[in-house]
């Protein structure tokens, strides 16, 4: 039997390759590429969802309700302009939908898709993420309005026993209909067997890949993981302490097995470093006004001058204002003449964040160094003085 994706043409990279700490096996799906590329739309379709994962990440203002957003933007279901327009914002080049699950509104979710394939044409990947069980003839309505990529998210105890549960007969039918066909799963530490046991399962019955996710903390999710003992993996991120261990044990162990299937463990740092840094770089080109600038994060930056002596802002460029560049940026400022060109404008402490802010979110060295330097003095913004006399205490009525 032919490896169902070597249809496809592609010039990805086969061989276990390495960003931020993610590693796969095989041949990455076209959904995981694009996330990489941070072309793909996160279009959550409704908070509703009739499992319980104790891991379950997804916010309390989302969860169990029926809302809608496409990249954290508010989405009316049938006022579809929000949606396209944010697709063009950040030149998607497919979308990933997600939840909740989204099969529990699935005419909601033929109707997106069928809205999307008309606006961007075919060539626009949508892939699916589901959990819970539904019609099995939905799976031909998907395909018929235009999805791509189907990912099942089945339970930590259905893992070793998959032909005896719901999703054996979905990703048969999946795949049937020429869906690629993945499981999307979270690398829960210890559970290596169980996860080896479900690649077997899904290579046997010709299935394109697993994904795993790393742990994480998160508010809706922490007071569960600690319930059940993980703890985190250092004082300085959210990722749980175990899970990528046991996600490249499972690699290892589908290397030695030989698997044909893809699998694929994204890592907590990946996420951040290059999928959503990705993401905001394709925003920022797109959205950046003239005296904007994109920096190395995607985010952009702007000046903020003041006036030092009380002068008018329409005086400023009369003439008695100097110019400076940012000497990280080498964008010009202009500031007045009472006082020297500063160092580091505020924008660039505001915008940057601590260089705790940085180290978390996986940035390289150098921009943390100078997320360091641009906590220093900036005299732009004084602190007020501090007062040289404490205030009289307050006088308080008598009993
Ligand atoms: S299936 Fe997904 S959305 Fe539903 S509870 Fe589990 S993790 Fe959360």
């Amino acid at each position: 039997m032919t490896h169902p994706l070597a249809t496809q043409p592609t010039d990805r990279p086969t061989a276990s390759e390495k960003y931020a700490g993610s590693r796969h096996v095989g041949v990455l799906p076209m959904g995981c590429v694009q996330c990489r590329e941070g072309a793909k739309l996160v279009l959550f379709v409704t908070g509703l969802c009739d499992k319980e994962c104790f891991y379950c990440p997804v916010s309390r203002d989302k969860m169990y309700r029926d809302v809608m957003f496409a990249n954290e933007r508010p989405i009316h279901p049938g006022r579809w302009d929000d949606l396209l327009d944010e697709c063009r914002l950040i030149g998607a080049k497919g979308a990933g939908i997600t939840g909740g699950d989204p099969m529990v509104v699935p005419d909601r979710v033929c109707e997106t898709l069928r809205v999307l394939k008309a606006e961007f044409g075919p060539s626009f990947h949508t892939h699916l993420y589901t959990s819970c069980a539904f019609d099995l003839d939905d799976i031909d309505r998907l395909k018929e309005a235009g999805l791509d990529e189907i990912r099942f998210h089945p339970e930590l105890r259905e893992y070793k026993d998959m032909e005896n549960s719901w999703h054996h007969a979905a990703i048969e039918r999946a795949l049937s209909v020429g869906l690629t066909t993945l499981c999307e799963i979270p690398a829960v530490p210890g559970k290596e067997d169980d996860i080896v046991a479900l690649a077997a399962y899904l290579d046997s019955v010709g299935a394109h890949g697993l994904n795993m996710n790393e742990l994480e903390f998160s508010d809706p999710n922490i007071a569960n993981l600690k319930r059940f003992g993980y703890t985190p993996r250092d004082d300085e991120s959210q990722r749980v302490a175990g899970s990528r261990e046991t996600g490249l044990a499972v690699l290892e162990a589908w290397k030695e097995r030989s698997g044909r299937m893809a699998v694929h463990f994204c890592s907590s740092p990946y996420k951040d470093a290059i999928q959503l840094m990705q993401r905001l770089r394709r925003r920022a080109e797109r959205t950046a006004r003239p005296f904007e600038e994109q920096s190395e994060e995607g985010t952009l930056l702007f000046g903020a001058v003041r006036s030092t002596s009380g002068e008018s802002p329409a005086n400023w460029r009369s003439g008695c204002g100097t110019t400076s560049r940012c000497p990280l940026s080498g964008s010009s400022w202009w500031t007045t003449a009472s006082r020297p060109p500063p160092p580091w404008p505020r924008c660039w402490r505001r915008r940057a964040g601590s260089p705790r802010w940085a180290r978390r979110r996986g940035f390289p060295r150098s921009t943390r160094r100078r997320t360091g330097l641009r906590s220093s003095a900036c005299p732009w913004w004084p602190r007020p003085p501090l007062p040289t006399s404490r205030p009289p205490a307050p006088v308080r009525a008598g009993p």
